[in-house]
């Protein structure tokens, strides 16, 4: 199905290319859109046979391979109907009563997803910071999956993946990625000896906040199988048109995420030195916790940033009121800037600061960007 390509293409390459219909005269250059519930068949299906959509369709294997190739996987991505779906599917790899080991400050629905997991099947929550490798190591014991983010949702810190890979397994226990802050461009937590990676394809990768999409991916055969077991028996599956304007994102991701982490680090020098700003996390930063590790360990530092304002909560609620250009939402990763006061939300996890600030740095021109977010800082 796939053109010929040679191996070694970059990710920024690998984008625009992969998943690509083979190349013949008069073959469309882009996948078509195929919406259909079912395919012709009769008899007994030939293994891959195309059968019917809750298990396959077209419009997701350019997609699926795409995002393979990108993470240096041996094996296609699988697509779900979110991310939450994805983590949901890694998660179903943890046996009842076993142990996970989650970082506390991981994106605050998938710790709610593990309290609700701890409460129906017996799973031992643990919850770590992940920047304190120490601490992560003590609870893996017993652990049947590691659950990292890094950098982490909403507090930026990074993790040193492959000592905490080389641990997990040590002691038996698979480790999760969620790689939706990094992206493939920036993180291949394969690369690492990491066992599953999964995306929010909602934030970045999809990149236009205009499509709700996960995907799940695995190098091992049978966790691979796994996932793909999962997913169809749950029926937790993603509809053509959101993998087709995924694809769609996808092929502009390198660009955008070029321009988005230098408008980040930018913004982050600019508000490391505003009079009116108490703290702010960017990896980029030579200053901040986890810059050592991402300059080791990843390929760019992101375009989230962490703000508190100087005034505390309410300051923080005046500037999101006074920004004119920045978008007031949750969600991240699309072309526009957004930011949000995260403890707004009462299921925010209580060690993240009551006045931080989540910014997801989009691809406007950085001084105007900076000009909103100057003023509005001034007023407030
Ligand atoms: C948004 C997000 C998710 C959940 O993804 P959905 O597509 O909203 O289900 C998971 N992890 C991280 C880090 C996220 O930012």
């Amino acid at each position: 199905m796939t053109p010929a390509q040679p191996a070694d293409l970059s990710p920024a390459t690998l984008v625009v290319s992969a998943g690509r219909p083979a190349r013949a005269q008069g073959a469309p250059v882009n996948p078509p859109l195929v919406l259909s519930s079912t395919y012709v068949s009769q008899g007994v299906p030939a293994p891959g046979e195309m059968l019917y959509a809750r298990m396959s369709t077209e419009t997701w294997h350019p997609f699926e391979e795409a995002l393979g190739r990108l993470e240096g996987s041996t094996h296609p991505a699988l697509v779900f109907g979110s991310g939450m779906a994805s983590i949901a599917a890694a998660f179903s790899l943890i046996p009842d009563g076993g142990r996970l080991v989650l970082a506390r400050h991981a994106y605050q629905v998938t710790i709610g997803y593990a309290r609700d997991l701890a409460q129906r099947h017996g799973i031992d929550v643990v919850l770590v910071d992940i920047d304190d490798t120490e601490s992560v190591v003590a609870a893996l014991p017993g652990a049947s999956l590691l659950w990292v983010e890094s950098p982490t949702n909403p507090m930026l810190e990074v993790a040193d993946l492959p000592a905490l890979v080389e641990a997990a397994h040590a002691a038996g226990a698979l480790v999760g990625v969620d790689n939706t802050f990094a992206t493939p461009l920036v993180q291949r937590p394969f690369e690492h000896g990491a066992d599953i990676v999964i995306h929010s394809v909602t934030k970045y990768l999809a990149g236009h906040s205009d499509v709700v999409l996960g995907a799940a991916l695995a190098d091992d055969d049978g966790l691979h199988a796994r996932l793909l077991a999962y997913r169809t028996l749950h029926g937790s599956i993603a509809g053509p048109f959101e993998v087709w304007l995924a694809l769609r994102g996808l092929r502009t991701l390198a660009l955008r995420v070029e321009r988005a982490q230098s408008n980040a680090a930018e913004l982050a020098r600019r508000l490391a030195e505003h009079p009116a700003v108490e703290q702010v996390r960017h990896p980029s930063l030579p200053s901040d916790p986890g810059h050592e590790r991402a300059r080791r360990l990843m390929d760019g530092y992101g375009a989230i940033i962490g703000l508190r304002p100087r005034g505390g909560a309410a300051a923080a609620d005046a500037l999101v009121a006074a920004l004119e250009l920045w978008v007031p939402a949750t969600s991240l990763g699309g072309v526009e800037s957004s930011l949000e006061r995260r403890r707004r939300f009462p299921t925010e996890s209580v060690t993240v600061p009551e006045d931080l600030l989540r910014l997801s740095v989009g691809i406007e021109d950085v001084e105007d960007l900076w000009t909103d977010l100057d003023r509005a800082l001034r007023a407030s």
